[in-house]
């Protein structure tokens, strides 16, 4: 990175830096996730309560989740989180992915995930935005 480089091309590569840190570690609870839900067919299970000591950065956060599976619909969500146990692992454990790296507010279900990722695999290219 040269000195001359505008901040938003460094704050672009700080954030691609943590998603690429962040991905690989929500690959097994994901996993995790579609087995226990049948890829989201089946209730998955609730927030589970955060019982750590550690208090390292340690915090209590409302995140409204999107669900747009059986309705649309948006749901509060008071989540704990510390550095032993991040925000998305928390979320991805009750079937959300977090809609930004730090600190979500916003989070959507994983299974209208699937759904758009399947529609983006199967729909016809010249549908898709910026297709000429
Ligand atoms: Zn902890």
């Amino acid at each position: 990175m040269s000195a001359s480089q505008p901040w938003w091309e460094k704050s672009k590569e700080i954030v691609a830096d943590h998603w690429k840190h962040l991905l690989p570690t929500l690959v097994w609870p994901f996993m995790h996730w579609c087995q226990e839900t049948s890829y989201g067919w089946h209730e998955g299970p609730g927030p589970v309560p955060i019982n750590c000591e550690c208090r390292k950065n340690s915090c209590r956060v409302e995140v409204t989740a999107v669900y747009m599976d059986h309705e649309c619909r948006l749901e509060n969500h008071l989540l704990s989180y510390c550095e032993c146990h991040p925000l998305a692992l928390t979320l991805l454990g009750i079937g959300l992915f977090p809609a930004s790296l730090i600190c979500p507010s916003i989070a959507f279900s994983l299974g209208h995930l699937l759904v758009v990722s399947k529609l983006f695999i199967h729909i016809s290219p010249t549908l898709l935005p910026g297709a000429a």
